[in-house]
């Protein structure tokens, strides 16, 4: 038995011609979205995978990104070095010093398993991306250069409201308190020089105990203040 075919639609002839030029009129109207890069630069956001910058100073060669790359893209060179004992009798330490950390983003892809595992904040995500090489041998780069891109690396964003304080400034807040209260300690003996000789002398005596009392309680103020941030 022969099936029975839907009926076919009739067409108004143009009607094709008609919708292309609705779609076209309507997009005409749209405003424009295309990217005027690279004369106009883009607005990233903070966390953009542009290249990753290098804290030398917070690396301690553990190593531990080298092996977790899973592209063998990082490459560290070291030797140790042996630090004196602090005191007599005491014991000699060494510790690695970094003699190269390079990365070839030639072979990186970006998955951020290197800054995820590094125990000490050494590396970073930085969102720039222009560094296309004409050779691809460029493409690794080497420690200066990974310092240098830690410059574009974006502050980190604020804290939530509620967010439990950083260990770092409850360590700094605790220093300082330390400090304020060797100088609480150190501050009674001011009004007790200033005490004595003034009581019996005129203006003139009690400008000089005040002077006198003034200045050290200045300059004990001053002293910490410049010793604090050195
Ligand atoms: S982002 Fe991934 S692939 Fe690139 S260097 Fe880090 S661990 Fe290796
Ligand atoms: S994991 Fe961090 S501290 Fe360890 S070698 Fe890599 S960058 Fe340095």
């Amino acid at each position: 038995m022969a099936e029975s075919l839907p009926p076919t639609r009739s067409r108004i002839p143009g009607s094709g011609l008609a919708k292309g030029l609705a779609v076209t009129l309507r997009t005409m109207t749209r405003k424009s979205v295309t990217a005027q890069y690279p004369d106009v630069q883009p607005e990233l956001p903070p966390r953009t995978r542009g290249v990753i910058g290098l804290f030398e100073e917070n690396c301690t060669v553990c190593m531990l990104c080298a092996r977790e790359c899973p592209d063998w893209c990082i490459y560290i060179d070291s030797h140790k070095e042996t630090i004196p004992a602090a005191t007599p009798g005491g014991r000699e330490r060494s510790r690695n010093v970094l003699d190269r950390f390079a990365i070839d983003f030639s072979l990186c892809m970006y998955c951020g398993i290197c800054i995820e595992v590094c125990p000490f904040d050494a590396l970073f995500w930085s969102p720039e991306f222009e560094y296309a090489e004409t050779d691809i041998r460029d493409l690794t780069h080497e420690r200066d250069k990974l310092r240098e891109w830690m410059w574009t690396v974006p502050a980190p964003p604020a804290l939530d409201p509620g967010a439990e304080e950083p260990k770092e400034l409850a360590a700094a807040r605790k220093t300082a308190e330390k400090l304020a209260a060797a100088q609480e300690q150190e501050q009674p003996s001011a009004p007790e020089a200033a005490g004595g000789p003034p009581a019996a002398g005129g203006p003139s005596a009690a400008g000089g105990s005040s002077t006198a009392g003034g200045r050290p309680a200045a300059g004990a103020a001053d002293t910490p203040g410049q010793e604090g941030p050195a």
